[in-house]
């Protein structure tokens, strides 16, 4: 089989994979070849909002598992192709020279066995680093069940690595991935993050420690395939965030590409509800909620018609309005509209002046939904008095605008709630 056709089939293989974006990396790239940048600019997105300057890649789609989920799976009757090392780190310089891509995200089926997979793995990074010399961003996918050696390796050569929980409980893993455990999952998860934390300690020591996934681990969360509540999802990702050390955890909207009489039957990929869940989680890791704050046994799942954070402050409207030039930074990030860095070009402007509605609007905040919970020395600039079903149709999204659970992401829309909404997936300002 031809290179090209190798290339055509597990680059194809490997679109399902969303774990990957190659920020926080700061590999020193002295005396090699490639670039690093550590505001994670080697990355951009693609229509739907996933990565694509990496070339992202399997090793091989021959897999020995049967998950039910995967379009890799041995019972399907699928083009099967396998890289050797050779081929896969000349092809990644390659194209790294004729500037297509910045790094590589490298993952792969299960070949024979974990261990015979991920030393294949080992030996195209190995190749890279050594031989050629590349200094650019690698993102390795660790297999499950691969021994501990081989993994401690994986997070000496690589960038980021990554191993995909895939999905939210042991039972929807004993229904829909039967071969895999969550022990073979977890335990490495939880090793990968207490090394990565001690070698960043020893680093602070001394820089001669030697680098282990210096841009952290992360993993994947298929959503809609199993009937887990997006409350068992952000409990889960609380936790893998506050006991495992990883710095990201993507979620991916299932695609039906297979049948089964264990999958559920959906026509198109839960877009919206994996644009809330990301949404949900930006404000679980940088503005100081939790999941209990947004989702109780009584109501388990996201509401689709606002963000999670305006959801919230409508739901709290005791706490409202905010007074701008009194506030402090935890409840500024409060205010719907108001994101990590308008609070804190909020908090510096204020040290010179007291801020009226102008200046905010020259801090690009979202008026449009922050005007309803705010007051600037002591003025309400909203159009509707404190009441929040009056605030709610405001806000909602007219239905003839309102994002379908399968619309893409789409910044041409001219309704301004929606287009600040779709903007958040991309810059977390919520
Ligand atoms: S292990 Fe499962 S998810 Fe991974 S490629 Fe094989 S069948 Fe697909």
């Amino acid at each position: 089989m031809s290179l090209l056709n190798k290339l055509e089939i597990l680059a194809d293989s490997a679109k399902y994979d969303v774990s990957c974006a190659s920020s926080g990396t700061k590999r020193n790239p002295k005396g090699r070849l490639g670039r690093n940048t550590p505001g994670g600019c080697c990355h951009s997105w693609s229509s739907d909002g996933r990565c694509i300057s990496l070339l992202k890649i399997l090793m091989s789609n021959i897999c020995i598992y049967d998950c039910a989920y995967c379009v890799n799976r041995i019972s399907n009757d699928i083009p099967r192709a396998i890289f050797t090392p050779d081929e896969l780190a000349g092809l990644t310089v390659n194209f790294y020279r004729k500037n297509y891509i910045e790094g590589l995200f490298l993952s792969s089926a299960v070949t024979k066995s974990p261990d015979f997979t991920m030393e294949l793995l080992l030996q195209t990074v190995r190749l890279l680093r050594k031989e050629y010399r590349f200094g650019g961003y690698v993102h390795l996918k660790l297999i499950p069940g691969a021994s501990w050696e081989l993994i401690k390796e994986g997070g000496r050569l690589a960038d980021r690595v990554s191993v995909n929980i895939e999905l939210p409980t042991r039972q929807s893993l004993a229904l829909l991935a039967p071969q895999k455990t969550p022990d073979s999952i977890l335990r490495p998860m939880k090793s990968v993050g207490a090394l990565i934390q001690a070698i960043r300690r020893e680093r602070k020591k001394t820089k001669k420690a030697p680098l282990f996934s210096p841009a952290g681990q992360s993993t994947q969360l298929i959503v809609g395939a199993t009937p887990e509540s997006d409350r068992q999802i952000m409990m889960l990702s609380e936790s893998l965030y506050d006991n495992m050390n990883l710095k990201r955890v993507y979620y991916s909207a299932y695609v039906p590409v297979n049948s089964g009489r264990n999958l559920p039957s959906v026509s198109s990929p839960p877009l919206l509800r994996e644009h809330r869940l990301y949404q949900a989680d930006w404000l679980i890791r940088f503005y100081g909620f939790s999941t209990d704050e947004f989702l109780d046994e009584k109501n388990p799942n996201l509401n689709t018609d606002f963000d999670p954070k305006t959801d919230w402050a409508l739901k709290h409207m005791e706490t409202f309005p905010v007074e701008i030039n009194r506030a402090d930074y935890p409840q500024l990030l409060r205010i719907p509209g108001i994101g990590i860095r308008s609070a804190g070009k909020i908090l510096t402007l204020r040290k010179v002046k007291a801020l009226r509605f102008e200046d905010l609007k020259k801090l690009r905040i979202v008026l449009k939904r922050a005007q309803y919970f705010i007051t600037l020395s002591g003025r309400y600039f909203g159009d509707e008095p404190q009441n929040a079903e009056k605030i709610q149709a405001r806000l909602r999204i007219p239905v003839q605008d309102k994002k379908k659970d399968s619309d893409q992401l789409d910044f041409f829309t001219r309704d301004p709630n929606r287009l600040a909404d779709e903007l958040s997936a991309i810059t977390g300002e919520l």
